[in-house]
């Protein structure tokens, strides 16, 4: 049975004291619930993410990192490598978010090269990836997911599969309220599976799990997590409110 997940990506939000305080109200809040093969994940900003990992520690929510350096160490002012992550008990990290594709011009080789170095380094990845509108309007998106897949990620062994979490985002629906209806969902999250399976053998096709990212809410996720395909979400705005973020993580 395929892992499922609910990851709450914070962006640049929450300083350290309201760090603390989401992290303490989902960890107090997430202890009467049983998690049964479901895993809760959060991803802090750089700064408060020894913190947000103090507070975690012993709980059944682990923490991510929103990105990092390709490099292991060196003049790169202003990154952080995955080493620095692995030294504060970070073991997975969010790469290819959309507004890193978009705002800082993170391609598919340098994502490819960034999840070679996560890897590397022990790390698990959250590999992201989606379309946008004028994609979709233009009936190209399944195009353009299979070259981000095929370029920042296909190159790896079998083996690495194993820390690897795919999740697919539709630009047109971050931040937007605009939700992939589920059956659009359900048909890319089929379709991304099927390229897995081309690749790499079916067996390891159903062992990944695949999370959609998109203005999933309380009011919408148990509808979008009801599909086979969709194994969990990442989750932007709705992370930032405990309630939110718990009531979707009961919904799975
Ligand atoms: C995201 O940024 O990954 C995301 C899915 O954001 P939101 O839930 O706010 O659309």
């Amino acid at each position: 049975m395929r892992t499922k997940i609910v990851a709450g990506n914070w962006k640049m939000n929450n300083d350290l004291a309201e760090s603390n305080t989401l992290i303490q109200n989902l960890v107090s809040q997430i202890k009467d619930e049983t998690l049964e093969n479901t895993r809760v994940i959060v991803a802090p900003t750089f700064v408060n993410l020894k913190s947000v990992v103090d507070v975690a520690k012993g709980s059944s929510v682990e923490v991510a990192a929103q990105n990092m350096h390709q490099a292991d160490n060196g003049a790169y002012t202003g990154e952080i490598s995955a080493s620095m992550l692995k030294g504060i008990d970070i073991n997975i990290v969010i790469l290819g978010h959309s507004e890193r594709r978009a705002y800082f011009g993170e391609g598919d080789a340098l994502l490819a090269e960034k999840t070679d170095a996560a890897l590397k380094n022990n790390l698990e990845v959250i590999f992201c990836f989606g379309e946008e509108l004028e994609d979709r309007k233009s009936e190209n998106h399944f195009n353009v997911v299979e070259s981000q897949l095929k370029n920042g990620i296909f190159h790896l062994e079998a083996s690495a599969w194993k820390n690897i979490i795919l999740a697919y985002e539709p630009v047109w629906a971050i931040g937007t309220g605009e939700t992939a209806s589920p059956e659009q969902a359900q048909e890319m999250h089929a379709f991304i599976r099927n390229l897995v399976s081309d690749k790499y053998g079916k067996e390891l096709a159903d062992s990944v799990s695949i999370l959609y990212g998109g203005s999933v809410k309380p009011a919408n996720a148990q509808e979008i997590f009801s599909k086979p395909d969709v194994d969990g979400g990442l989750i932007g705005g709705a992370a930032l409110n405990a309630s939110d973020f718990m009531a979707i993580i009961k919904a799975i």
